[in-house]
């Protein structure tokens, strides 16, 4: 048997290391400011093509955003769902 860890806001799991620097820029980590924890997120796309995430404030920089190569001054996080 092998211990693992997982990332504290998606399935990723491996060992501590990886684990804490997938953690650092997850997508699904809300420090990281990006659309899937962003409540201006929609879904672009159609099933033939695949999906994407679309901005409901249609940031000019959103695709930057997502490739953590720039930070959107628009992101506002999602309200916790319960
Ligand atoms: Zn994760």
């Amino acid at each position: 048997m092998k211990q693992v860890w997982q990332c504290d806001f998606c399935t990723y799991t491996g060992e501590h290391t990886k684990v804490a620097a997938h953690e650092a820029k997850c997508v699904f980590n809300p420090a990281n400011r990006k659309c899937m924890t962003c409540k201006h997120r929609t879904d672009e796309g159609a099933p033939i093509s695949g999906f994407w995430n679309g901005c409901a404030l249609k940031v000019a920089n959103q695709f930057d955003v997502e490739d953590g190569d720039a930070d959107c001054a628009k992101w506002e996080q999602l309200p916790d769902k319960d």
